[in-house]
């Protein structure tokens, strides 16, 4: 039975037995016992199994990515049209979420006895997520990102100091000479391949891993809070699949040249992964494996494209960032204008690329935006009960997004080397 069948029919398994079990219970003290002690941590052995290649993983193949490149030349043009791809894609989705939002209005006249239950029960962790909203996204986040220290950066888990740093030495391996360079590019490119042999390992386990980690989710999940916040759900859930069916479709049928079944059908394992993980980093070994072997994207643009695209590259999480703060200004009863509508989508583009690819990594930057536009902080409250089943979702997009976009890039960077060969195969 192939992989991704085993890791559907865990996923499925995990969810009907973990909803059957929160309904059974009522979600009481000894299910979140079992949950807390034993169904998560196992799952989370095998997320910290594959977080754990991530480091390695992005600096061997960005590196050696770069350096394949050859020269600067072909970097900043690939490096351009990637940022452009990103930019495009989390905009359009972002727009998409705040005309559904407006059409929709989930925020109008939500019982106000819920929203007070609601700011009461989540508000603790409001409070945890208040104080690194503060830290996420200043001027510091813009000076972290040439780290002082590359390896306290990866310690941290500081994505952008690392790709950044490993892109350095992939320039500075392309500045030396064949003879120089040619040692180290091979230290890092077998280093690659092992860290993608770990994946293959890991992977083995992933329909019990997914198993446990879905049925954590729902076994504890409130169930109750989603049916009364399930206008709110609907819109965020809906406008995700309208993007994900329609807007990727026509970029891989119009721009990739690709067919969109086929694309899934070929990417159902980085799917479901997203999909239970709720980490763009934890499935980047995942993505990065079916880039190169299903989608036969070349090795240097999967290993340029896909580890900025799972630091960078959030379509979902601005659609859902977009949604979810005109969805709380409705629900204080403050029709936003369009002028600070525009501020939102701006907002959320620029939070959506500075979000950390794990799960509930765009709330601090949420919360952000809530506040320069006047939004209550604290209403973030009210969804925060229904986040993970939202992140598991906007996270499938965000992946999605990275290998729409590396085959983007894939195929202009093909059509772009051929024109060049073909030009000067005439000239000579
Ligand atoms: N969980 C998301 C991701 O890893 C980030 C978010 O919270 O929106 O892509």
């Amino acid at each position: 039975m192939p992989l991704h069948t085993k890791i559907g029919i865990g996923l499925i398994l995990g969810m009907g037995v973990g909803v059957t079990l929160n309904i059974w219970t009522g979600g009481g003290v000894g299910v979140e016992g079992f949950v807390s002690s034993v169904t998560e941590p196992l799952g989370r052995v095998w997320l910290n199994a594959l977080i754990m290649v991530v480091i390695p993983l992005i600096t061997c193949t960005l590196a050696v990515g770069v350096a394949a490149l050859g020269d600067l030349r072909r970097v900043g043009r690939i490096g351009i049209l990637t940022l452009l791809c990103f930019i495009f894609l989390t905009t359009i989705s972002s727009i998409l979420g705040l005309v559904a939002v407006n059409v929709v209005r989930p925020g109008v006249g939500l019982d106000s006895e819920l929203v007070e239950r609601l700011l009461e029960t989540y508000q603790d962790q409001t409070e945890g997520a208040m104080g690194f909203a503060e830290t996420s996204f200043g001027v510091e986040f813009f000076v972290g990102m040439i780290p002082r220290n590359p390896v306290q950066a990866a310690a941290n888990g500081e994505m952008l100091g690392v790709i950044v740093f490993a892109m350095l030495l992939g320039i500075g391996l392309t500045t030396l000479s064949k003879e120089k360079a040619t040692p180290f590019l091979e230290v890092l490119d077998s280093l690659g391949h092992v860290t993608i042999a770990i994946v293959r390992l890991v992977m083995q386990l992933a329909p019990y891993a997914v198993f446990f980690l879905i049925f954590s989710v729902t076994a504890r999940f409130g169930f109750d809070i989603l049916f009364n916040l399930l206008k709110y759900v609907l819109t965020v859930i809906g406008s995700l699949t309208l993007f994900f069916v329609l807007g990727y479709s026509v970029i891989l049928t119009f721009v990739a040249r690709r067919s969109p079944t086929e694309f899934l059908r070929q990417t159902r394992v980085v799917v479901i992964t997203a999909f239970s993980t709720s980490s763009s980093t934890a499935t980047l070994p995942t993505t990065m494996q079916v880039a190169q072997e299903k989608l036969g994207i070349s090795s240097p643009i999967a290993g340029f494209v896909l580890p900025l695209g799972a630091t960078l590259n959030m379509n979902g999480s601005a659609l859902f960032e977009g949604i979810t703060v005109l969805f709380i200004a409705q629900v204080f009863g403050a029709d936003l204008s369009l002028s600070a509508q525009a501020v939102v989508l701006v907002l959320t583009v620029v939070t959506a690329i500075g979000a950390a690819g794990i799960p509930g990594g765009s709330i601090p930057l949420l919360m952000m935006v809530l506040g320069v536009v006047g939004v209550p902080v604290e209403g973030i409250a009210i969804v925060l009960g229904v986040d993970r089943i939202l992140d598991m979702c906007r996270t499938t997009l965000n992946v999605v997004g990275d290998l729409v976009t590396a085959t983007v890039v894939d195929r202009f960077e093909h059509s772009m080397v051929q024109s060049t060969t073909l030009s000067s195969n005439q000239s000579s």
